[in-house]
């Protein structure tokens, strides 16, 4: 949360995270709890603390500075960073919270070779590998070199090897998949034989669900915990059927006021209204995360029907039409997303009226104010 002032409520459901938490551990062993960016918009310590309560060991976030602000939640459990550590402080920070960094050069390593022996304690560390999404890691050919370095560290201890997969929600690029899976096999065998034992991971929410070959010794599941389907508008949707969204978020109408045939609301004046018209001025705008590309294209969910955004977000509105709606009152709650009944707006649904995806839709929204129930 950060945006300050505002009339938008994310409503935080914990239980259904609970829920998406049983699911992926009953389709594969032991997910790693992923909880980068604030989980997802939903609430880093809350998040944290409902799963730890369900049985999650492993968790991941993002920066080591965002680990540090979990373990200042009086979190004990295993704490990653994906990111890895970039910053001095960051570095220091491993050893006294107890953060397992992912690390994807030698330049770190040189760090912490520097900084191990002043420690009292062996840091467990994660070795990132490209294997194709050619963003970060080692790759195999560094295998040699990784295990050279790290035998001569006494205080850093390899604990687990990581990949990322590019396309595993992609039905239609499953080659690309098992192609950066063969690549990995292939690093954890160099590994072994150089005497490095390790655990080993590389599937995420679609690889979960949809890639059962994939689940090796951990995974790691994010989008999903927050109910968003990995396969969503695919053929294999239905693996995700079980999956229950936790956000919702909600706003107050503002005003409820007639618009005569012929005229026009919002910015550039682009809904003319072609016969009389009621609508709805919506406290939520770009200001508080509701995109200005939602602009004549999303609904949203009233009393438990449909109703559409008419004209331009602007920054801290939003008109809808409620045209032939009893009792649409100013101070009314109004759901961008979530809601009740047949009305109910998916985290699916707004990310394709905005453009994106349900993880951009839940990290943005999540930004207001949040209650948890
Ligand atoms: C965010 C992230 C995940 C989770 O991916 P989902 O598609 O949300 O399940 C897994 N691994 C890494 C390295 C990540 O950064």
């Amino acid at each position: 949360m950060s945006i300050l002032y505002s009339k938008v409520t994310a409503v935080i459901e914990l239980a259904n995270i609970v829920h998406n938490y049983q699911v992926l551990r009953a389709a594969s062993g032991n997910p790693i709890a992923v909880i980068k960016a604030d989980a997802y918009g939903h609430g880093l310590s809350q998040v944290a603390q409902v799963l730890a309560g369900a049985g999650a060991d492993t968790f991941a976030v993002g920066t080591v500075e965002e680990a540090v602000a979990l373990r200042a939640t009086g979190h004990a459990h295993r704490v990653i960073a994906l990111l890895g550590p970039v910053e001095d402080a960051e570095y220091a920070a491993l050893w006294s919270a107890g953060v397992i960094p992912f690390l994807h050069t030698f330049e770190q390593l040189d760090r912490l070779a520097q900084l191990e022996k002043d420690q009292g304690e062996v840091l467990p560390v994660a070795l990132k590998f490209d294997t194709g999404m050619r963003r970060l890691g080692f790759t195999l050919a560094d295998v040699p070199a990784l295990a050279e370095r790290l035998k001569a560290m006494k205080n850093v201890r390899l604990e687990m090897v990581s990949s990322h997969l590019a396309t595993a929600d992609e039905p239609e690029a499953f080659s690309y998949v098992a192609a950066q899976a063969e690549e990995f096999a292939a690093i954890r065998r160099e590994l072994a034989a150089l005497g490095l034992a390790h655990t080993a991971n590389i599937a995420n929410s679609a690889a979960i669900l949809g890639h059962p070959d994939l689940h090796l010794d951990q995974q790691r599941a994010g989008i999903a915990l927050y109910g968003g389907n990995p396969f969503h508008g695919t053929e294999r949707e239905a693996l995700g059927q079980d999956l229950k969204p936790a956000m919702s978020v909600k706003t107050k109408i503002l005003s409820v006021h007639g618009l005569r045939a012929g005229q026009s609301v919002s910015y550039g004046c682009t809904y003319t209204a072609p016969e009389d018209k009621t609508v709805a001025i919506v406290a939520a705008g770009y200001a508080d995360a509701y995109s200005r590309a939602l602009s004549a294209k999303a609904q949203m969910c009233l009393k438990g029907s449909r109703v559409p955004v008419l004209g331009r977000v602007c920054m801290q509105m939003c008109a809808v039409d409620v045209t032939g709606m009893d009792g649409v009152r100013a101070g009314d709650d109004i759901w961008l997303l979530g809601g009740d009944g047949e009305g109910r707006i998916t985290p699916e649904e707004l990310a394709a009226w905005w453009g994106t995806i349900t993880y951009e839709v839940f990290c943005l929204l999540g930004l207001n104010k949040r209650v948890f129930i």
